[in-house]
């Protein structure tokens, strides 16, 4: 075996959080191997965010068009898959090629290695022959995959998972959805408006059951009104597949049959294979567990998908701004002050100032309280905080208020595919909200207004005094301040 080739800081994992570490660690003078055995960007660009938001985008066209009747003419609306594919083919993907987002982290002074990583004891890393001992710490940005169901038969059948979904070059006749989240939703809606005979299959008693129930049964009317067969509280059993269509044999003696089986059931954190054990941490975990400046144990991080923090491009931003910001403390302490690139309190920020355990250490704590979450159905469902059912579980004097859009102006005005509404949940004994849900055609952008009164305890009393621009979405909010009770 070579001798360990020493180096600043290993970072397993180049998705997005991966990525935007490494990438300024290795920009602040440090030097970062990278390490990834798929391609560097992760699920988002290739596979997730990205594309899919491109099929929404031109499924949302093919919607709006049908619209176009009863409020300005006629349209006639051929849908062709054609062009979207050609879309995350060549636009999005390069062919699911990353030699561009390679040369990105190299451009940065990063070292870019392709392979497998493994923890092989402190410190050190281990990608096939080649062991690298990180002098400063190690990243472990390893995402997601699929996480798949033991339904009986289910494994031996070519079902898709998203990637699948995403890389369609032709679409199925008919589509079974297992799963009635986000990612389950956004997709059946995209299917079934370029024409695809769509059935979304769920074990629990709603779609979108993290969310307020108001915004699944406006998401589950708004998918059944563009043809979509929703089931719910249908829990599958076995699947068959007899080389042409699929059928999925749920408990009570339900049977469905479609061309194609998407199964979207939630995600599994890559934790096996990665040598946990050797650095004396739980290789049995679901997710990561980390303290609020993302550390895992002594000179070991995480960021992502694989915290469990929530599946959110976002929220792998987020924490690599304070994982870059905790390891140049590190290594500024470490080297007796001398901070490699001068931002490591700048990046901190005034938020950190306190520190960790009465420490100076000016390096911001993880806050999650003001989580954005945004469902990209038409109409999308934005969230931020807890639910009203959360509130009420912790024990909060609840206050809770809805404003529904088809009766505010705007809604009126917008006419067809005004469906949606703005609740509020605050609570009573501090006066702030805690939580808000945003339903609508432009339900994702105004949460934004929510998430900064969440994420800044603003008063309710100052909520009130704001002034909301006359016709738009966002003046729901005011509406269902008013509705608070
Ligand atoms: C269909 C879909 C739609 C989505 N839409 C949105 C959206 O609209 N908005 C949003 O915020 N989020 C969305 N997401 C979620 C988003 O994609 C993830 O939150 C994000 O990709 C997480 O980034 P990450 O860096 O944690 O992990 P990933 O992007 O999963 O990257 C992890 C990387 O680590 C690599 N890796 C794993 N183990 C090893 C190892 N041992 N050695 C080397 N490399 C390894 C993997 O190959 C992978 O490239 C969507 C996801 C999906 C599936």
């Amino acid at each position: 075996m070579a001798d360990p080739e020493l180096v600043d800081v290993v970072v397993i994992g180049l998705g997005v959080g991966g990525e935007e570490v490494a990438g300024r660690l290795a920009e602040a003078g440090l030097s970062v191997v990278g390490v990834e055995r798929d391609l560097v960007g992760g699920e988002c660009p290739y596979w997730g965010c990205v594309p899919s938001k491109m099929m929404i985008r031109a499924a949302n066209a093919i919607a709006e068009a049908r619209r176009v009747d009863g409020l300005a003419g006629t349209v006639e609306v051929r849908p062709d898959w054609a062009p979207v594919a050609r879309r995350i083919r060549e636009e999005a993907t390069d062919t699911w090629d990353d030699t561009v987002a390679v040369r990105r982290f190299t451009g940065k002074g990063g070292r870019f290695v392709r392979g497998t990583a493994r923890l092989d004891g402190p410190g050190r890393v281990r990608v096939g022959e080649r062991v690298f001992q990180a002098r400063h710490g190690i990243v472990l940005g390893t995402g997601t995959r699929p996480s798949v169901p033991p339904v009986d038969g289910l494994a031996g059948t070519p079902y898709w998972t998203n990637r699948q979904a995403i890389e369609v070059e032709e679409l199925p006749e008919s589509l079974l959805v297992l799963g009635g989240g986000a990612i389950g939703l956004e997709l059946a809606q995209v299917f079934a408006r370029f024409g695809v005979r769509v059935t979304v299959v769920e074990a629990l008693d709603r779609v979108l059951a993290v969310e307020e129930p108001e915004a699944s049964e406006v998401a589950a009317a708004a998918l059944r009104a563009d043809g979509v067969e929703i089931r719910t509280g249908v829990r599958a059993e076995r699947v068959g597949h007899d080389g042409r269509a699929f059928t999925l044999h749920a408990a009570g003696g339900a049977e469905f049959t479609a061309g194609r089986l998407l199964v979207v059931t939630g995600r599994r954190a890559h934790l096996d294979e990665l040598g946990l054990d050797t650095v004396g941490v739980d290789a049995g975990q679901r997710y990561l567990a980390v303290d609020d400046r993302l550390g895992v144990t002594e000179g070991i991080w995480a960021v992502g998908d694989v915290t469990g923090e929530g599946a959110f491009t976002h929220v792998a931003m987020y924490q690599a701004g304070i994982v870059v910001a905790d390891v140049l403390d590190h290594v500024r302490r470490a080297d007796g002050g001398t901070d490699p690139s001068g931002t490591a309190s700048a990046t901190g920020g005034a938020a950190g100032a306190t520190g960790a355990g009465g420490s100076d250490r000016a390096v911001p704590r993880a806050d999650y309280r003001a989580l954005p979450r945004v469902t990209f159905t038409d109409p999308e469902v934005g969230a931020v905080g807890l639910t009203e059912r959360q509130a009420r579980e912790r024990g909060v004097n609840v206050q809770v208020g809805l404003a529904r859009l088809p009766s505010s102006a705007r809604g009126w005005i917008h006419k067809a595919g005004n469906e949606g509404f703005v609740k509020l949940v605050a609570d009573a004994d501090r006066g702030v909200l805690i939580g808000a849900t945003s339903v609508g055609p432009a339900g994702g952008e105004s949460l934004s207004a929510l998430v900064v009164a969440v994420h800044a305890a603003v008063p309710l009393a100052r909520l009130r005094q704001m002034i909301y621009a006359y016709p738009t979405f966002h003046r729901a909010i005011e509406d269902a301040l008013r509705e608070l009770s």
